[in-house]
């Protein structure tokens, strides 16, 4: 059968967690090892941190930039989060869901919120939880690319952010990272299997129902 007759309707996976809970790693690899999903990539007003690259990381527009692409309706969602604003850009989600590819959003909760209220079945929400809050300070020092106060903001801000981790379809944490990753990998593989992502199925089933031995 062609990929046409199985075209898949796409989904959205979108994995928060607090910062320095390995999210990105975990996201940039599953997108990596899957040439059906695309990561979306947001945009940022924060400054850019060394080795991130613009169009890469993050498209980095300033707060003016910003609020002009608001203005214009070409976020699905945006949030404040640690004092920049963070957004997701609309127009390459809507190509690639409508090419049958799925979505990876690397967000915070809030934009979760924000895309899961629009579409709950297209959603899959997945929380990556660090194994203690002491290992989560481990994690964001040793990353050393963020000055010691913007270090404690996000770890304060890490309360908040675990806090909502209970509206999360599933929760992984997060002490090894290949335990982690084929916990993240196995949820994806399940969810893209799920008959309601599989319109083509009905053809096919009657197709069977009509192969008269
Ligand atoms: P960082 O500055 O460490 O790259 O990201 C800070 C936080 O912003 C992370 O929790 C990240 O998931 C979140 N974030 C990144 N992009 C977006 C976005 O487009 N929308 C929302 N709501 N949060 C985002």
């Amino acid at each position: 059968m062609s990929n046409e007759a199985h075209r898949r309707r796409g989904l959205m996976l979108l994995i928060s967690s607090p910062s320095g809970a390995g999210k990105t790693s975990l996201s940039r690899r599953l997108v990596a090892d899957h040439a059906d999903l695309a990561l979306s990539i947001s945009a940022t007003t924060r400054q850019p941190r060394p080795g991130e690259e613009n169009g890469r990381e993050y498209l980095f527009v300033d707060r003016a930039g910003f609020d002009a692409m608001v203005e214009a309706g070409e976020f699905l969602e945006w949030a404040n989060v640690h004092e920049h604003r963070y957004g997701s850009p609309r127009t390459p989600i809507m190509a690639a869901l409508d090419k049958g590819r799925d979505v990876l959003f690397d967000i915070d909760w809030q934009g979760a919120a924000q895309i899961n209220e629009h579409a709950p079945d297209d959603c899959v929400r997945v929380f990556i939880l660090p194994p203690s809050m002491a290992d989560l300070s481990r994690r964001l020092h040793a990353r050393a690319q963020d000055h010691e106060d913007v270090i404690q903001r996000r770890l304060g801000r890490a309360y908040d952010e675990i806090a909502q981790w209970g509206v999360y379809d599933y929760v992984i944490i997060n002490e090894d990272f290949d335990r982690a990753y084929a916990e993240l990998a196995h949820i994806y593989h399940a969810e893209r299997l799920r008959r309601a992502r599989n319109p083509w199925l009905k053809t096919f089933v009657q197709t069977l129902l009509d192969e008269r031995l």
